[in-house]
């Protein structure tokens, strides 16, 4: 006789056995990354626990909220969906040189192709790899030194030179071909 299980039971796992699964398994942000902020500030930013080989997968995105306008905290999906993350994923800052590559075909989060992730990283991922026309472009202060591109806009503003050599989501490289 089959079993049925609950879609939540799949994760409820014992305090005990829950510590010794890998969280992209059993999904608690909370051993991924730590949120700092500066007391009177609103900056604020996430820092990885985690040391993981590049291409890993970082964090599932789960929980999430269809919304149809993007908004600061949003991250497009789709040509027209926009997803709220309600979690602590929204505390991942940009940069042009990230740790981090979201794929949100398949809703995963993952180190960065082209380096290891270490333990007390900088947790960030390049907006205009999800965003094809950006909310609220913004002046950047990531660090990146050379790779910085001073002003952040959605994939479309940027264009598809400009964003040769980034990983960027299926959905918006088909949006950027020129119309033949
Ligand atoms: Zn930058």
């Amino acid at each position: 006789m089959a079993i049925i299980r609950s879609p939540n039971e799949k994760h409820s796992f014992s305090a005990e056995t829950a510590g010794h699964l890998p969280a992209w398994v059993n999904p608690d942000l909370d051993r991924l990354m730590v949120i700092k902020k500066v007391e009177g500030d609103f900056r604020s930013w996430a820092e990885s626990l985690v040391d993981l080989p590049a291409g890993a997968v970082f964090a599932r995105i789960t929980g999430v909220t269809p919304v149809s306008l993007p908004s600061w905290s949003s991250v497009q999906a789709g040509r027209n969906l926009h997803l709220e993350l309600n979690s602590n994923l929204v505390f991942v800052n940009h940069s042009c040189a990230p740790t981090l590559e979201w794929d949100m075909e398949r809703m995963e989060v993952r180190v960065s192709r082209n380096r290891d992730l270490r333990k007390g990283d900088l947790l960030s991922f390049f907006y205009p790899s999800t965003e094809f026309e950006m909310a609220q472009p913004f002046d950047c202060w990531c660090g990146a030194g050379d790779r910085c591109f001073g002003r952040v806009e959605g994939a479309a503003q940027l264009g598809v030179e400009r964003l040769g050599g980034y990983w960027i989501n299926g959905n918006l490289s088909i949006s950027l071909l020129p119309k033949t």
